[in-house]
């Protein structure tokens, strides 16, 4: 048999067509290209992690209605009274849950969002047999809300994906645009208000569920601390959520992450403090790049910042020598030409990489 021939029978031609999501291997690199909050849990807390987790019980499912972390979630992390919670392995797994909910093959749905933004959007769109619709963002990263309420006019689509604050941007999108567009989808469409970055952000859609029945609000414990257990949530109007719930597969969320986050969310005023230590660290490496001959930094309300450079290739190279793992965004979107993203991090770390692009930009100026 030839398994060439197999695989074109058996497998879609566009995953085919596909190459596999590429996370570069990290050991020995000073890792600041997946926004991951660098400091672990104080000792004392591990040690009774510990404890929690001899305990798991590793041989059942997991308690299928999950009611004890879900309401740790509603309590700890700011979900409104008489709404839901409905719980994924990471948030890529609430994407999934979305788009796969809304397309089918009697009708082509459409997603759509505005671009750049966070890859799993189109990809999860493609994988469930939906047509990705992506408008770009103003020069500056914010909302052209005419281009968006035109494509919205001419795609109807069902789901709108807008992260708050936006990935690889760094960006918020104006209150009065979000809800122009949640006013716009009406009853054809619903707003996932991603907020992957709320610990940083601190803004949220939360307090108006109640205003749009087609809102989605959903959320990760990764960037705040918690990368590692893959666990997100998102909540909507009891109803909407429902239907949600039906596509998420019974036992997604396994018995340690279970254990971790119902301990963690008991101390989640460290994960907070830690996350208000690194907003503090992006306010000085923002300073610190703005003031890097050709440097064009962005504003960011998360974990991490994004900028322009005269040649990003060039710079993650030199960084990369160094141990230094940054991403460069340059091939993501023509508007993101010479852009580079960096997760804030320790003062050390961001020293390291500050130090490194100080190098980089003084050597490519010794070379012209
Ligand atoms: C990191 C990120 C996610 C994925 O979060 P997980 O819960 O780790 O899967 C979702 N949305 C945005 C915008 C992100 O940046």
């Amino acid at each position: 048999m030839n398994i060439d021939n197999l695989i074109a029978n058996v497998i879609r031609a566009d995953i085919r067509a596909d190459s596999a999501y590429v996370v570069p291997d990290a050991s020995g690199y000073i890792k600041l290209d997946a926004m991951e909050n660098p400091y672990a849990l104080p000792e004392a807390l591990r040690q009774e992690l510990a404890t929690r987790l001899a305990d798991a019980v590793l041989n059942r499912y997991p308690v299928a209605s999950y009611a004890t972390l879900k309401q740790k979630v509603s309590a700890k992390l700011g979900i409104p009274a008489g709404y839901g919670v409905l719980l994924g392995n990471g948030s890529d797994e609430l994407i999934q849950i979305v788009t796969t909910t809304v397309a089918s093959q009697e009708r082509r749905a459409v997603v759509l969002a505005p671009v750049p933004a966070f890859v799993m959007y189109a990809r999860s769109a493609q994988f469930a047999g939906a047509d990705f619709v992506g408008v770009p963002l103003k020069a500056d990263f914010s909302l052209d809300l005419d281009a968006m309420l035109a494509a919205i006019a001419e795609h109807k689509p069902a789901v709108v994906f807008l992260a708050y604050p936006n990935n690889p941007t760094g960006n918020l999108f104006a209150t009065d645009e979000v809800e122009a567009i949640l006013r716009a989808l009406g009853e054809t469409g619903i707003a996932v208000l991603d907020e992957a970055y709320q610990p940083f952000a601190r803004r949220t859609f939360m307090d108006r569920l109640g205003e749009f029945e087609n809102l989605v609000v959903m959320r990760t414990v990764s960037k705040l601390g918690l990368a590692g257990i893959r666990l997100g949530y998102m909540t909507a109007a009891p109803k909407l959520l429902a239907e949600f719930e039906k596509v998420r597969p019974p036992y997604n969320v396994n018995v340690l992450t279970q254990v971790a986050a119902e301990f963690v969310l008991d101390h989640v005023e460290v994960l907070d403090a830690q996350a208000a230590s690194i907003n503090a660290e992006r306010e000085r490496l923002a300073v610190e790049l703005a003031a890097l001959p050709g440097v064009e930094v962005f504003p960011s309300a998360a974990n991490f910042i994004s900028l322009r450079v005269p040649d990003a290739a060039g710079v993650c190279a030199k960084l990369l020598s160094g141990k230094v793992l940054i991403k460069n965004l340059s091939k993501m979107h023509p508007s993101l030409a010479n852009c580079i993203r960096v997760t804030v991090s320790t003062p050390e770390e961001n020293s390291a990489f500050l130090n490194g692009l100080k190098a980089a930009l003084a050597s490519k100026q010794a070379a012209t």
